[in-house]
């Protein structure tokens, strides 16, 4: 196991997160209310998510995004990453291809998500707001913002996805030391999760329904908030200083990626790690790949259709613009829950359409053995999700293996799998499933949404 690392100084945390938004030549399309069917304004956003988020969310103009002070030093607990060439994957390849990874698997709650968490509850601080909803699907988000909430004494509620609830019970014990309350969704507490216990008793829950009793909760109690950890363009931009330190970390190893990947849930550990290497391609000084891998039970990008659809079961977000599955489809239940999202996201969706994104879709079995050789390569146990991004770099690193070509491949480790070892578990007894989505179903779930031609 010969791993090396390529570190940065403190002092070398970026101090702007990069807006992908102000360079984009064709904008993502606006987010509509449902009602008027009229764009949102800041004014409108401000109902669920705090001003500083509204106007990150909305902003076309600003490429650097100041990175406040309270919230550098909070990044200082585990940031900078480590760059990590992968020489142990390469040997056990027997590959002619580089192969790098940054790891964000370091952060005090094992993924990317605190990125996030630090500066929408510091915007929650400054605004005066004291409560705090959200939701999760495999808890890494709602780890993340009870982490985040209790260091700037905020109160949080969360609606944990039930399958996760019961499959990883240790994210939920982490949550609640950190003093949040966890609620399984979908749940009695609110009229979106009592209609569809009704309707499917038994149902165990998506990201989905989660989303839509947070965002309940949150318009039904005084000065309170809705946090979301993903989808979003401002959760997109607080993602970014994973790129910004990888492209200052790549510089040190004397290389630049030619194809840089990751795992793809709603988008944003994949903008983090991609969006400042792509600003490079749009003044044609590089022509980089990048690549979103997505689990195939849930192919949103690879199978879903562009259209105008909402982000949550019951239709309480605004409209987005954006590859979708439909906001009433039910991924099956994976282990990476942090991948059964319906959508893709504004600004993915764009830069997919206009060629700056590929996307790749990958069975549950493929991911836990590209998991289980990177563990025994590397001496890290990735999360279900981030071994979506593993497995598409092997492809790519066999892809050069045959072609006997030359590759630099640079991927995100999102998180780590110390928490998931239930399904490591039964992978190793044999016992994972493959989920393929029928055709019917996609188009079933999309009937009745506004396509986008
Ligand atoms: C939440 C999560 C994801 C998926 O979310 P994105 O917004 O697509 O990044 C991926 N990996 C880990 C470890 C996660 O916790």
């Amino acid at each position: 196991m010969k791993s090396k690392k390529f570190l940065l100084e403190e002092k070398e945390i970026p101090t702007a997160w990069y807006n992908i938004m102000a360079e984009m030549k064709n904008k993502p399309r606006p987010i509509l209310n449902p009602q008027t069917k009229q764009a949102m304004t800041v004014d409108d956003l401000q109902t669920l998510f705090t001003k500083a988020a509204s106007e990150q969310e909305l902003n076309m103009t600003d490429a650097w995004v100041e990175i406040p002070e309270e919230v550098r030093d909070m990044y200082k607990i585990w940031r900078p990453t480590p760059l990590v060439r992968a020489y142990g994957l390469e040997k056990m390849l027997d590959t002619p291809a580089h192969i790098y990874f940054k790891n964000e698997s370091v952060s005090p709650v094992g993924s990317h998500k605190l990125n996030s968490a630090i500066p929408q509850a510091f915007y929650c601080k400054k605004e005066g707001v004291t409560n705090v909803t959200t939701e999760t699907g495999a808890g890494q988000w709602g780890a993340a913002l009870s982490m985040a909430t209790k260091h700037f004494g905020l109160e949080l509620a969360v609606y944990m996805v039930k399958v996760s609830y019961h499959q990883k019970p240790y994210r939920r014990s982490i949550m609640q030391t950190y003093g949040a309350q966890v609620i399984a969704s979908p749940s009695m507490s609110t009229k979106a999760g009592r209609r569809i216990l009704t309707d499917t008793p038994n149902y165990q829950g998506s990201l989905g329904t989660a989303i839509s009793e947070a965002v309940e909760l949150a318009r039904s109690t005084p000065n309170c908030k809705y946090a979301l950890g993903s989808v979003m363009n401002h959760v997109s931009l607080h993602q970014t200083v994973i790129g910004l330190e990888a492209e200052k970390q790549m510089a040190m190893t004397g290389e630049y990626p030619d194809v840089v990947i990751g795992c793809f849930g709603g988008g944003s550990n994949f903008a983090g790690i991609s969006f400042p290497f792509m600003r490079h391609n749009f003044t044609g000084e590089r022509n980089t790949r990048f690549v979103a891998a997505e689990p195939s039970s849930c192919p949103k990008l690879t199978r879903g259709e562009l259209c105008y659809d909402f982000g949550d079961e019951a239709g309480y977000t605004p409209l987005m613009p954006m590859y979708t599955l439909g906001h009433k489809f039910s991924p099956a239940n994976i282990h990476a829950g942090g991948l059964r999202y319906h959508g893709a996201g504004t600004i993915v969706s764009q830069l997919k359409i206009d060629g700056f994104v590929e996307a790749v879709d990958i069975q549950q079995t493929e991911t836990f053995k590209a998991a289980t050789l990177f563990a025994q390569a590397e001496g890290i146990i990735p999360a279900p999700e981030s071994s979506h991004a593993i497995a598409a770099a092997i492809r790519e690193a066999e892809q050069a293996k045959l072609e006997g070509k030359q590759k630099v491949i640079l991927f995100n480790l999102s998180g780590h799998g110390l928490i998931d070892m239930t399904a490591y578990d039964q992978y190793i007894m044999g016992d994972l499933t493959n989920y393929e989505v029928p055709e019917e179903d996609i188009k079933s779930n999309i009937a009745g949404l506004d396509l986008i031609i």
